[in-house]
């Protein structure tokens, strides 16, 4: 029998790269929840997906009979962009941590094999220059930064399914996205700032002809990851050959694409000028620098560095990141060429 993989969130930056992606490789079959489609394109017609257009703390009898048919359930649904935990953070609160405790519970319950996404933001403010998933403290700010709700909410996560995990045997995987990126991350049309993580609210600002704002002048680093490795590294968790990934947390970021955000920002403006449809965009394009607190107001703290260890992706999975930084820039860039977004019309 193919597996049976729940995906709720289907419709988001990784449940959809993830449900492309099973159905382009795998036998598998798909469940798919989400409140929006958008992302989701011609895959809606394959007949192995199942989708379904809804909220998950409305349909929970459809949650909860899903969980119990399939073999393998992936809750994706979360707020994961730090400008809503600073405006917001009691919704961050309610759907990242409450509506997920009550999925961990139902897989608890029904004995599912459960990949929860935790996130590269558990370790906050860690002063290990790499951050290791077995010995790395977990460091947050005081309680008025309002920022630290998500890694909390998602800390308190992870420690619940490792306390299921000891007590009954619930078979887990944890993943920590390290700043996956490429096409579908946010809404490129959307130009709002704190509308976007910074690599598509930098996409978009180029195209929107906006400049480019660096959070106290970028100095902060991350290690940006492309989603297709990052996807790749997710269907071998879900393979799970000889329960190599069985109650395992794994980073899955690029360690080699560890890069300051005005790097990050010099990076893409080369990367429009690369690409002769968008060259154009990339010598009227700005960069400028703003003050955190003017940014994102008095609730946020930043990380100033944010590198994985992947020993245990590498040894327990076999998978390491072919996706350089520069690549993945491009690759995105091309995508948005193919769609003709943001290009002048033939008419003129
Ligand atoms: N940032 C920035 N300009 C922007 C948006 C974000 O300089 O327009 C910075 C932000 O302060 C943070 C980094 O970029 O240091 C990454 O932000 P992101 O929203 O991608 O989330 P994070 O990696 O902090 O979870």
């Amino acid at each position: 029998m193919p597996l049976k993989v729940l995906i709720l969130g289907a419709n988001g930056f990784i449940g959809s790269a993830l449900t492309e992606a099973i159905m382009a490789r795998t036998d598998w079959q798909v469940f798919g929840m989400d409140i929006a489609d958008n992302k989701l394109g011609e895959v809606l017609n394959e007949p192995r997906f199942k989708f379904v257009e809804g909220d998950i703390t409305i349909n929970r009898e459809w949650v909860e009979y899903n969980i119990r048919k399939c073999d393998v359930i992936v809750p994706l649904v979360a707020i994961a962009n730090p400008s809503q935990y600073v405006k917001d953070p009691l919704r961050v609160f309610e759907l990242d941590f409450e509506a997920n405790l009550t999925i961990v519970r139902l897989c608890a319950k029904y004995k599912k094999r459960l990949i929860f996404p935790s996130t590269s933001e558990v370790y906050g403010m860690c002063p290990d220059p790499v951050l290791d998933e077995q010995t790395s403290n977990l460091v947050y700010g005081p309680i008025h930064k309002q920022r630290w709700i998500y890694a909390n909410s998602k800390q308190l996560l992870d420690r619940v399914m490792f306390a299921y995990g000891v007590r009954d045997g619930l078979d887990y995987t944890l993943f920590r996205p390290f700043n996956w990126i490429g096409p579908r991350l946010d809404d490129i049309h959307e130009a709002k700032e704190g509308s976007s993580r910074v690599f598509t609210q930098f996409l978009a600002n180029v195209f929107h002809g906006l400049p480019i704002r660096l959070v106290d002048g970028g100095r902060q680093r991350r290690s940006f990851t492309y989603i297709d490795d990052a996807i790749e590294c997710l269907l071998r968790i879900i393979e799970n050959k000889d329960g190599c990934a069985s109650r395992q947390i794994f980073n899955i970021g690029n360690p080699h694409s560890d890069v300051s955000v005005a790097e990050l920002a010099k990076a893409i403006v080369e990367g429009f000028r690369s690409i002769p449809e968008y060259a154009h965009l990339a010598d009227t394009a700005k960069i400028e620098t703003v003050a955190a607190d003017v940014y994102y107001g008095q609730y946020y703290q930043d990380i100033q560095v944010r590198v994985p260890a992947i020993n245990a992706v590498r040894e327990k999975l076999g998978w390491v990141p072919t996706t350089d930084f520069n690549t993945a820039i491009r690759k995105t860039l091309q995508y948005h060429v193919r769609r003709g977004d943001f290009m002048p019309s033939e008419k003129g």
